[in-house]
């Protein structure tokens, strides 16, 4: 299927096809099975103008808008979660929030960097005992005359090990929330009061995920990103931003599984006819497809209202959370329909599996985005 897409989007979309067939797919599978992340495929797909799809060109971005980042975040996907997990570490969390809450400075600084990918970035939001429940969370700021004193814990931080800054959310008035939190941009490198831990984890193992801690580490007051006490609102909206981008990945990852699937299903052979031959099969494959088509039309809606700036959560939440859990069933049947296959090492199945199950979890579970969806459905 395809959609009235204009030239130039159905030309960013086949560039990044491209890239992904071109760089990423020849190492993907070896540097999945091994950890490894290449800082130069990040650095290759800022070149090509990826990372700038959503920044406006006085920032070195492209300013091609929401339908086309998706269109790029889908193809990458399609090869690689784990790069394509860097649309939310590179634009759409610290890119967005500079570009919608930061000082002229903060964006002649921070945003060429982050779009070019010369410096990386990161944001932390979660905690050791914090997670969907955002407002509980501990790390302080506090106030001085020359800047702000972080303390803390971060967690579950995509990029932070490889990151060069990182917006940090922290309370910086306890007795009031939301209005206490606030929103800093931070350096992350040779600070010897911030110490980054990796954590190992089950899939899109070429993207590295970690732990930062923060004991008496000092920002000036230039670190700070829009006004103190607007760190909640700050991170709602980039999450709601951070999610269409987790939407757009489902349907790659869909999209491999419905590939992978249809062609195994044509090539194995079984009681001397492929597999696919067997209803059975074809209706897996069936399933598969109508959740992709579903899937589409949600995503691209969403982030054409985006574009159009008419987008009001409720698009985004409900594109989210069908996009990744069919994106967990589609990984599920290739499974099946690859047998001992899908489970053994050599072929990408597993490795579908693995990666899926993030994208329930990431950007607000799949039990938040309900809970999202159920109020704006009911005005609560
Ligand atoms: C690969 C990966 C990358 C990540 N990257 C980042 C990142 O870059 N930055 C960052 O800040 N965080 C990141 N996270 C953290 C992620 O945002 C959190 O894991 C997520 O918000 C859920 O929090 P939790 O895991 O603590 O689950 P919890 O909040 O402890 O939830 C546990 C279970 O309870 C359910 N639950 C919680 N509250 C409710 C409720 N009110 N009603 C019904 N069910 C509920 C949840 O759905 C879940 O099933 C990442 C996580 C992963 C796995």
């Amino acid at each position: 299927m395809d959609f009235n897409f204009s030239v130039e989007q159905r030309l960013i979309r086949e560039a990044a096809e491209k890239f992904a067939e071109k760089t990423i797919a020849p190492v993907h599978e070896k540097d999945e099975a091994e950890g490894r992340f290449r800082r130069e495929i990040v650095q290759e797909m800022g070149r090509l103008g990826f990372w700038g799809a959503i920044i406006p060109e006085a920032y070195e971005g492209t300013g091609v808008g929401y339908l086309s980042a998706v269109l790029i975040t889908e193809a990458i996907s399609r090869v690689s979660l784990a790069y394509a997990g860097h649309f939310m570490s590179q634009t759409a969390g610290t890119g967005w929030v500079i570009l919608n809450y930061g000082t002229e400075a903060q964006k002649q600084t921070f945003l060429p960097a982050l779009v070019r990918a010369d410096a990386l970035g990161c944001f932390g939001a979660t905690e050791p005992d914090t997670g969907s429940d955002l407002l509980s969370m501990q790390m302080t700021a506090r106030e001085e005359t020359e800047g702000f004193v972080l303390n803390g814990t971060k967690t579950w931080v995509t990029n932070a090990p490889e990151a060069d800054v990182g917006l940090i959310f922290a309370v910086t008035d306890e007795a009031d929330r939301p209005k206490g939190i606030s929103c800093f941009i931070v350096g992350l490198k040779d600070n010897p009061r911030i110490k980054i831990t990796p954590i190992e984890k089950l899939g899109q193992r070429c993207t590295k995920v970690g732990e930062i801690n923060f004991s008496e580490a000092r920002v000036p007051p230039e670190a700070l990103v829009g006004e103190k006490g607007q760190g909640y609102k700050i991170l709602r909206e980039m999450l709601n931003t951070t999610r269409l981008f987790a939407a757009a990945r489902g349907l790659g990852l869909q999209k491999a599984c419905l590939e992978n699937s249809i062609a195994y299903a044509k090539a194995r052979v079984q009681f001397g006819r492929p597999v696919g031959a067997f209803q059975l099969i074809q209706e897996q494959i069936v399933e598969m497809h109508a959740d992709y088509q579903a899937s589409q039309l949600l995503v691209y809606k969403a982030a054409a209202q985006k574009d159009e700036g008419a987008e009001d959560g409720l698009s985004v939440s409900t594109a989210k959370l069908v996009s990744c859990e069919a994106a967990v069933r589609a990984a599920d049947s290739a499974m099946k329909i690859y047998g001992a296959y899908g489970y053994a090492m050599e072929y990408p199945i597993q490795r579908f599996l693995r990666d899926s199950r993030a994208l329930v979890i990431t950007e607000g579970s799949s039990n938040i985005q309900k809970l999202i969806i159920g109020k704006k459905l009911l005005k609560l």
